[in-house]
């Protein structure tokens, strides 16, 4: 249960932000922090060598702050466990609904790893980005013809999600005079809870086709000469801190699998979806990247000797714990309200538009002094933004030193849904992210202006404000 603190320091015993800082030799998924976080002799927070409030004044606030070395450790971990692991062909393909912008998935392409995108959008940056196509997955259970369009002109893989798209990628091939290399995505009757899952025929899903209609899809595909389809997709949820739910899902899509071959179906892929959890308090324990890619690995190899399988080529699609834990979120404290008797309140210059998370799914973070790390955390306040919502609260109960206004705090473990779902909200400017590694921050995503607030905005001659006075 301590996972991230050194073990003098059971969780009870969070003495300052200090205690929070990554120790011993863990995953990137196993630690609060970036794994490069370190405290220096201002007592300020460090990442990738830099100083974070030096960040926040050089840059702005709220800043996200991503740790390219994390990033890269994280890919890397998963392209060796599968060498490692794997017998047979192995890719890892970033889920890049996580966070999607150009330098994101340079860095992911850069290190091996193909991209999962659910959207013309998502499609687009990953290609100005430099994926390959053929390694790009294009999975949504609502895509566009439009989009269709576009996942086949640039020719990356699709993952048919249903038979609207099956037919409508029938019709746009023969229309095209092109062939479709396609995935299937199908609903395992696996479902994820925080700590049990349950298994039932026939799952309540918005995503992909019942596996009770396995034989029907089969057959017409089989018969259309515009779709080659190549492989089985499944992805059974999120945040997931248990290995049985993957092992169980190997063993079912092998089924699927061998049903493929009888087909004819010239099938040679398994992705097996994302879903390892991070740890977003220290509560959090989940698996290594190596042991969750070992479980999945040896469940598809030893299921594929039992049923005298040629392996296929394996593939899995992690987002949150590639990216997580690689990004901080920085603020500058305002305003403290105390309610007497109930609570105290500090805000920050951020919130809801930035990590929607805890108003969405009431996640839980933990948040830091970042200008002074060994402070004792002597108050419990509510971490509030300042957002114009009463539920706009980023930490309910976090504690922390007591802090002025223009302190700086840190709230951790912010890369995964969070720019990716930031919004404006109260025409709040999305926040500028820097990318930082050995001392070094490079922006990678300019801070909104005013101007670019306005910029999608049409007034109508007659509303223009000169004619109006
Ligand atoms: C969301 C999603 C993922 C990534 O999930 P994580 O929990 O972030 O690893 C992968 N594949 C599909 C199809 C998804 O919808």
């Amino acid at each position: 249960m301590v996972s991230i603190l050194p073990t003098d320091h059971p969780a009870d015993q969070i003495l300052s932000s200090r205690h929070y800082l990554p120790a011993g030799d863990r995953a990137p998924n196993q630690t609060l922090l970036p794994l490069t976080a370190a405290v220096n002799a201002q007592d300020h927070l460090v990442i990738g060598g830099c100083d974070v409030p030096e960040l926040v004044q050089q840059f702005g606030s709220p800043l996200y702050i991503l740790d390219e070395s994390t990033l890269r450790t994280a890919c890397r971990q998963y392209r060796q466990a599968f060498k490692r692991y794997y017998p047979g062909e192995a890719l890892t393909v970033y889920a890049s609904k996580a966070w999607s912008c150009l330098a994101v998935c340079a860095i992911a392409t850069q290190e091996g790893l193909g991209i999962d995108v659910v959207s013309g959008g998502e499609l687009h940056t990953a290609l100005q980005a430099g994926a390959a196509a053929e390694q790009i997955y294009f999975h949504g259970n609502n895509k566009s013809l439009d989009e269709l369009q576009m996942g086949l002109e640039a020719g990356c893989r699709i993952v048919v999600d249903n038979w609207y798209e099956l037919r409508s990628l029938t019709q746009l091939t023969a229309q095209m005079n092109q062939t479709a290399t396609i995935l299937l995505r199908l609903t395992p009757g696996i479902e994820c809870h925080t700590h049990e899952y349950i298994r039932t025929g026939h799952i309540d899903s918005k995503f992909g086709f019942d596996p009770e209609q396995l034989e029907p899809v089969f057959a017409y595909v089989s018969q259309q000469s515009g779709l080659r389809c190549i492989g089985l997709h499944a992805h059974i949820g999120s945040q997931i801190f248990e290995l049985q739910p993957h092992q169980d899902l190997g063993a079912v899509m092998i089924q699927w699998f061998q049903q493929a071959i009888r087909h004819g179906l010239p099938i040679t892929e398994l992705d097996i979806g994302g879903g390892l959890g991070i740890c977003y308090t220290e509560a959090d324990d989940p698996p290594s990247i190596e042991a969750w890619v070992q479980t999945v690995a040896r469940g598809i190899a030893d299921a594929c000797a039992a049923a005298d399988l040629a392996l296929p080529r394996l593939l899995c699609e992690p987002g949150r714990s590639l990216i997580g834990s690689a990004c901080v979120t920085a603020y500058t404290v305002g305003s403290q309200k105390t309610v007497p008797g109930i609570r105290d309140y500090l805000a920050v210059d951020g919130g809801m538009s930035d990590n929607p998370r805890p108003i969405t799914y009431q996640s839980s973070y933990r948040v830091l002094a970042a200008d002074r790390m060994s402070a004792a955390l002597s108050q419990t306040v509510t971490l509030a933004g300042k957002h114009c919502e009463s539920g706009d609260v980023i930490i309910p109960s976090a504690a922390l030193p007591e802090l002025e206004a223009g302190a700086v705090v840190v709230v951790a473990a912010t890369g995964a849904y969070n720019y990716s779902m930031a919004s404006n909200y109260n025409r709040v400017p999305r926040p500028a992210a820097v990318l930082v590694n050995r001392g070094e921050a490079q922006l990678i995503l300019r801070r909104e202006t005013l101007a670019d607030l306005v910029r999608q905005d049409c007034l109508p001659a007659a509303l223009n404000p000169s004619k109006l006075r």
